[in-house]
């Protein structure tokens, strides 16, 4: 008798063979996008009847494999996706060393950060090159993003609308750069990036995770300007962020 299902397997070897060292869709993983990259180590993958599942794209937009952090900002710096769009000056992709260890995402550009194009380039962002100085990092050995590409007008909290439509790219420069750790400056990056309505008191002084990675929370910059009161706390957040990176980037070369 013919097997039923030998086109079936012609087809997902033919795959195979195209596609090489896959990318599966990891059980273990929360999320509808989360995949994990699986070599062939997995015995079962030999036993004839298992077949891998070709590789699934992180999303079906045309930027879903970009491959570095270049390619993906030109491919997204002319965004519409929100009204944002049509009122920002420049797009403020990021900025930093696209194989940083230690990613810092704010909230959302401001008037001088629209004006030029880079991330925390104003007043605040003048405050986080002295904090990053404190712990012995140079600003470009860091990665700096937001969670908004473009300037909320009045430099308002990001609404919903603007936060979903964005999102995807902070997710995939996340997964491009890979950081040893995440550290989100204010409440508005946490509670994005995390899916939650904890407050910031209860999100600092923990390791949190995203996707694996581990993330820490402190005051936004902007915060510690208005109330100096702030900085003593952030700078316990900071000292303790610098050292757990450190054991991490350690533990990563043993
Ligand atoms: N505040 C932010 O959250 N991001 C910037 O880039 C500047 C100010």
């Amino acid at each position: 008798m013919s097997d039923p299902l030998s086109g079936v397997r012609e087809i997902l070897l033919r795959e195979k063979d195209l596609f090489g060292d896959l990318l599966l869709i990891d059980p273990q993983a929360e999320g509808p996008n989360t995949v994990s990259a699986r070599k062939h180590t997995d015995p079962q993958a030999e036993e004839p009847g298992f077949f891998e599942l070709p590789a699934r794209p992180l999303t079906t937009e045309p930027w879903g494999d970009a491959a570095t952090l270049d390619v993906f900002n030109a491919a997204i710096c002319t965004c519409m996706k929100c009204p944002l769009g049509a009122t920002r000056t420049k797009f403020v992709f990021g900025v930093g060393d696209p194989h940083a260890t230690l990613m810092l995402i704010g909230e959302a550009p401001g008037a001088d950060e629209d004006a030029q194009g880079e991330p925390f380039v104003g007043r605040a962002g003048q405050l986080l090159n002295k904090i990053l100085e404190a712990i012995r990092f140079r600003r470009d050995e860091v990665y700096i993003c937001n969670i908004l590409k473009c300037r909320p007008p009045e430099n308002r909290t990001p609404a919903p609308e603007e936060v979903d439509q964005c999102i995807p790219y902070l997710k995939k420069q996340i997964a491009l750069i890979r950081p040893k750790l995440i550290l989100c400056l204010g409440l508005t990056a946490a509670q994005n990036l995390l899916q939650t309505n904890e407050s910031l008191t209860r999100l600092r002084g923990r390791v949190l995770q995203y996707e694996g990675i581990p993330l820490m929370v402190t005051y936004h910059p902007a915060a510690l300007l208005r109330n100096p009161n702030w900085k003593r706390p952030t700078w316990e957040d900071v000292q303790a962020a610098r050292k757990l990176h450190d054991e991490l980037v350690a533990q990563a070369r043993q």
